[in-house]
């Protein structure tokens, strides 16, 4: 390995020659129709857009969303877009409002504009409690609800969502995270976004697509957010993408078949490697994602769990201050989960 155990746990740096199932990447590359695309436009990379690629991919969402390419922004992954919201909607009047434990960038961006985010637990059964979440700060700028959630895995249903747009304030906006929601299958938060001017539905290629370092996402929202959100650069993130992306990422969207092939072959392996977990008497909280939060018990340092894994030649997650006894771990491929099980049993022995 190129880093020490105790470098790896500091931070989330890959360890090179380990099994990689610390960052919720997929274990696999873009289905071979998105490589094919990526390598023929290669040859004509000196257009910026060599025939309206964008427009393309608009479409091809627009298609199997079910709503209209007016909607549709696409963005190198989805991390610049959510720091966009947070920057558009927030300020020290309007505040952050996120589940917790959950995807943390928001609460980094709020922090840089002196927004101090409200953390409201999970329910019991994991969801996003929007009724807490709206009476913690009745007048939030942004509500950002992940699901499934990173890092629980675990989905908050479309009701719910419904609920809170139904009883929050005409000007707040709610942020809906689905990065997870093709391993999911779920029903997403799409058609509410483009039918109303309050909600924005972020979406990535870096998960179930398998193309995290071609940087792809996308975000579905009604044009007036868009205005409120590139103010300051004029509109223009049409040159920030790589075309191999795009072109990627058209080819893979309609592949349904293999999306639900891929999502299937993950369940399988999630499952069989849950199975062991309760064979070994080790709770841990049921996902709907392609990650599982796994409780060491009381006194076990999530920190220690990790040296302890890379010293085995596997890498899992971090850990949340929300669940001090846990670490997450991405569901990679069967042979990872065979590694990553035979390292658990050494590493709980010893
Ligand atoms: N949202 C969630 C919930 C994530 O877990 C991640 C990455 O892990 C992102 C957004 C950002 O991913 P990307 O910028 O690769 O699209």
């Amino acid at each position: 390995f190129i880093t020490t155990a105790a470098q790896a746990q500091q931070s989330a740096k890959a360890v090179i020659g380990a099994v990689r199932i610390g960052s919720n990447e997929c274990w696999t590359g873009p289905f071979s129709e998105g490589v094919q695309a990526a390598s023929a436009i290669a040859s004509v990379g000196n257009r910026y857009e060599p025939d309206n690629e964008h427009a393309k991919l608009a479409a091809a969402v627009a298609q199997v969303e079910g709503v209209t390419p007016e909607c549709i922004l696409a963005w190198p992954g989805s991390s610049d877009p959510l720091n966009r919201a947070v920057i558009t909607f927030c300020s020290p009047q309007k505040g952050l409002v996120t589940a917790n434990p959950t995807y943390e960038q928001s609460w980094r961006t709020a922090a840089w504009l002196s927004v101090k985010p409200t953390r409201v637990p999970l329910t019991p059964d994991y969801r996003h409690d929007v009724k807490a979440m709206l009476a913690a700060d009745p007048n939030a700028g942004l509500y950002y609800i992940c699901s499934p959630n990173n890092p629980t895995g675990t989905l908050t249903p479309i009701a719910d969502i419904e609920w809170l747009l139904a009883n929050k304030p005409k000007d707040s906006v709610v942020l809906v995270d689905e990065a997870y929601i093709h391993f999911a299958g779920a029903q997403s938060a799409a058609k509410l976004a483009c039918s109303r001017n309050d909600v924005i539905v972020m979406r990535t290629f870096s998960k179930l697509f398998g193309m995290a370092g071609m940087r792809l996402g996308l975000t579905i929202a009604h044009p007036d957010l868009y205005k409120k959100m590139m103010r300051y650069d004029g509109g223009q993130v049409t040159n920030m993408l790589p075309m191999t992306a795009v072109a990627c990422g058209t080819a893979v969207l309609p592949l349904a078949d293999k999306i639900v092939a891929r999502r299937n072959e993950m369940i399988a392996v999630r499952e069989e490697t849950l199975a062991h977990l309760k064979k070994r008497g080790l709770k841990y909280i049921p996902s709907q994602a392609n990650m599982f939060m796994v409780d060491w018990g009381a006194g076990k340092d999530p920190k220690a769990m990790q040296a302890a894994f890379v010293a085995e030649g596997v890498q899992i997650g971090r850990s949340w201050d929300a669940y001090p006894t846990m670490n997450r771990v991405t569901v990679g491929s069967a042979e990872d989960m065979a590694k990553f099980r035979a390292a658990l049993d050494k590493v709980i022995k010893a």
